[in-house]
């Protein structure tokens, strides 16, 4: 297969192809430039990179498992396939990389204080454990709704030392937190760094957040190649904002290696029903970058649906986008109702109990190991693990 050349400074100017930039408030632009030159400094500097190691390996206990699903592979009866274990990171997924990351260079920068949005809660859960890990105040903006649909995540939070700040504007959600956090940051950023928690936003937060999460793909890589001999031909993982994948996926872009990542598709195509950005979505901008976005003809954000909250986003990191366009990403949907068949699926034939938004890269294999041969191998990300969604699937149990 020809592929595109891997440009490694690709995102370094803030651009990644036609998407990404730094579409922000005027009165952020020198904030996001001091950020940029601190996490250039923190990223060439051999004391920040090893106490970020020390921190992944003692606290997040990384590296996190790679591991044969024999059983789920015979389903198949094609290809072997093998699981990355995000799931037994530190707080349950792959997010604690970013924000430990994060935190540690607030700190360097002389911070004393951190603010986060989150929808689900996992984001803000990642921020309060390594705030008080770290010894930084920590405040997480959450819409009303959110809080409601998510009270064990906010109780966790607050556990941990964390303010969690109700958002009452709008519809109460994700979107209305941003907002919110945004507005927090204009008048704080002295003290303050606001911790974002995917691969989105303006530059550099989509850079520095997948830097932070390369460790999974050159684990994965060194993995594979003792456990088997060979490069895998297939890595899958789901993309909300698109962190984990972009963290399997960057360690591999140089090689022969196809990278399928898997969006929401909820329970339709039409608009509110999923949250399939490279289905129907157009360039636009939201949150700080120019990106593929669900939007209408007027360019009004379109609502979105996943059963999994993590996915349900209405845009996605820029560099995806870019990837998209050159082919050498792909995309591919998984609705609710095969991320749950695919839930169910992992748990009895592996013993895992997968994130829902993992799930969605599991449903995949449906559609793509039909296609594969022996000579193939492929590689999951489980992003997170599934206790957090075990009231979810519970509820979807009962309707069916
Ligand atoms: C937040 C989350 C995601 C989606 O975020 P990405 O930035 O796309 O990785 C996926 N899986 C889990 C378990 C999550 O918590």
């Amino acid at each position: 297969m020809a592929y595109l050349k891997f440009d490694p400074n690709l995102g370094e100017d803030g651009y990644f192809g036609a998407y990404g930039g730094q579409f922000m408030p005027e009165t952020l632009m020198g904030p996001l430039g001091e950020l940029e030159s601190a996490f250039r400094e923190a990223r060439d500097d051999e004391g920040f990179r090893a106490e970020f190691e020390n921190l992944l390996r003692d606290f997040v206990g990384r590296p996190t498992a790679l591991g044969h699903a024999r059983k789920l592979s015979a389903h198949y009866g094609t290809a072997p396939i093998f699981l990355k274990r995000e799931d037994l990171a530190h707080t349950g997924a792959h997010k604690i990389n970013n924000a430990l990351g994060q935190v540690l260079l607030a700190r360097r920068m002389g911070k004393t204080r951190v603010i986060a949005e989150t929808g689900a809660g996992q984001h803000g859960v990642a921020t309060a454990t390594a705030c008080a890990h770290l010894g930084l105040t920590c405040c997480v903006y959450m819409g009303e709704v959110d809080m409601e649909r998510q009270a064990l995540n906010v109780y966790r939070m607050r556990l941990m030392g964390a303010e969690v700040r109700g958002v009452s504007s709008g519809s109460r959600t994700l979107k209305d937190a941003i907002n919110e956090a945004i507005r927090d940051w204009v008048g704080s950023v002295e003290s303050t760094h606001y911790v974002l928690g995917s691969v989105l936003g303006p530059h550099p937060y989509p850079l520095m957040v997948r830097t932070f999460h390369e460790c999974i793909g050159r684990e994965a890589r060194a993995q594979i190649l003792d456990a088997c001999g060979r490069l895998p031909s297939h890595l899958v993982a789901c993309v909300g904002g698109g962190s984990n994948a972009m963290g399997l996926f960057y360690a591999f872009l140089g090689d022969d290696v196809a990278m399928v990542g898997v969006e929401a598709g909820g329970t339709g195509t039409g608009p509110g029903e999923h949250a399939a950005r490279f289905g129907t979505g157009r360039v636009g901008v939201l949150h700080g970058t120019r990106s593929v976005l669900l939007q209408d003809d007027a360019g009004n954000i379109l609502p979105t649906h996943s059963v999994s909250a993590g996915l349900d986003y209405p845009s996605v990191g820029p560099e995806h986008a870019h990837y998209r366009d050159a082919g050498r990403i792909t995309y591919a949907r998984a609705g609710d109702d095969d991320a749950l068949a695919a839930f169910h699926r992992l748990c009895q034939m592996e013993g895992i109990l997968p994130a829902l938004e993992s799930s969605h890269a599991l449903a995949h294999l449906d559609v793509l190991m039909p296609t594969l041969g022996a000579d193939d191998l492929v590689v999951v990300n489980l992003s997170g693990r599934g206790d957090k969604d075990v009231s979810t699937v519970q509820a979807s149990d009962s309707r069916a």
